[in-house]
């Protein structure tokens, strides 16, 4: 694998100032040793690197950019309130306006509020179950990613056994392991968090058993706690009014972030009317949390989403390169997994527990101008046309060519 000058330039430099080179998911280095871990610019569903190498972008920043790099309609109103300011000494009136747009089209929403990242989002949800029911424990699927702070991380590094002290695990899709955690939580029961599917790193995605997420709503009634879907990563690809829609599950509060305001750094907790009161008693906020430009680039994501064609698109080209990605496994001879829904997909090698084949085929992607993960689920955005799709297959061909050889 060949990095760029550039890239290998800023890699020597970032060592010596940025821990470790770079950190969380943008430590490339842990993952692969073509994948560059500098990018310049996006346009579209292409980015470019440190070195102006272009790529085909199957990550879309790690899901925020679901509409593409720069659209037209987002790019104008971020420019357009960026020339009147950003944080200002108050709210931006295109907070109320966001809220209101949400709490139209999410059926479970009667209220909004707003944040910046999926962390605060989903540590912003628990607090709210905690004040509502002032109870403590918190059910989390074992494995999942509910953000990078003490209370939810997956690293032990720097967590203590207390600041996770009130988790109680249960299994995803596993209804029975899911009342064995509650009976553990003994009346002490806050809130069970949940994700729409299961997309743990380095394992195959897996959707919801319709009958484990009714099962789940039905648990939080029985008992008291709220049921909290963590829609940060699956929210806006799926289904516009959250991803549980289409099970007919409504959660009582909701977790936003990544895609909902297009690549500006925004979150969002959605509620239902009897959290109302609990969602004003907590203390939440932040230095960034009311700046206008996030927001208006979410009215203007939103406001586009709702027209209705891009989640049937992205539908559309994700299915086109699940076959074709299929069609060329089979053709050189390898048996890979895809799974998931198609908007977020992911590709494992059969028998490649250590992703050692994954990894040698996502860096050659990557080298023939596809930017994917190894053992991340990638993400579409509507900005793929057809045509990008069929362009990205011929390059993926030839990144499962190169593997045939090894
Ligand atoms: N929940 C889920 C399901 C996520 O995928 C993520 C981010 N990958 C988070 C929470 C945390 O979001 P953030 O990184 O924006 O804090």
């Amino acid at each position: 694998p060949t990095l760029g000058e550039r890239e290998l330039a800023l890699r020597t430099r970032a060592r010596r100032v940025i821990p470790g080179g770079m950190y969380g998911h943008m430590a490339v280095e842990a993952f692969s040793t073509a994948h560059p871990q500098f990018m310049v610019s996006g346009d579209g569903c292409r980015v470019t690197d440190a070195d102006g190498r272009e790529y085909f972008d199957l990550m879309c920043g790690w899901g925020p950019v679901v509409l593409g790099h720069r659209h037209p309609g987002v790019a104008a109103a971020v420019a357009d309130q960026l020339s009147r300011g950003d944080c200002l000494d108050g709210t931006s009136p295109l907070a109320v306006e966001l809220a209101e747009l949400l709490v139209d089209t999410v059926p479970s929403a009667d209220w909004a509020m707003f944040c910046k990242n999926g962390t605060d989002a989903t540590t912003t949800c628990v607090t709210i179950a905690r004040a509502a029911t002032g109870r403590r424990k918190v059910m989390v699927a074992n494995g999942a990613y509910h953000g990078a702070v003490p209370w939810c991380s997956l690293r032990g590094a720097g967590v203590t056994d207390e600041d996770q002290a009130h988790l109680v695990h249960f299994e995803y899709n596993d209804l029975a392991s899911a009342e064995a955690a509650a009976a553990a939580a003994e009346g002490d029961l806050a809130a069970i968090i949940v994700c729409p599917m299961r997309h743990d790193i380095r394992r195959d995605q897996e959707l919801a058993d319709p009958a484990f997420a009714r099962g789940l709503r039905a648990l939080a009634d029985r008992t008291g706690a709220v049921l909290i879907l963590d829609d940060v990563r699956c929210g806006y690809r799926l289904d516009l009014g959250g991803s549980w829609e289409p099970l007919g599950v409504r959660p009582d509060l909701a977790a936003w972030s990544k895609a909902i305001a297009n690549g500006q750094a925004l979150g969002a907790v959605t509620g239902i009317e009897a959290l109302r009161d609990a969602a004003r008693s907590v203390y939440v906020t932040g230095s960034f949390w009311y700046a206008a430009v996030p927001l208006a680039a979410g009215l203007a994501t939103l406001t586009e989403l709702r027209k209705g064609t891009a989640l049937p698109d992205m539908a559309r080209t994700g299915t086109r390169l699940r076959e074709g990605l299929a069609a060329q496994a089979l053709s050189h001879g390898f048996q890979i997994r895809q799974t998931g829904p198609v908007q977020m997909p992911v590709l494992y090698f059969a028998g490649d527990d250590d992703v050692r084949l994954g990894t040698a085929w996502a860096e050659a992607a990557v080298e023939n101008g596809v930017y994917l993960h190894p053992w991340h689920n990638w993400f579409l955005s509507a900005a793929h046309t057809d045509d990008d799709i069929e362009e990205i297959l011929t390059r993926t061909e030839a990144a499962f060519a190169t593997v045939a050889r090894m």
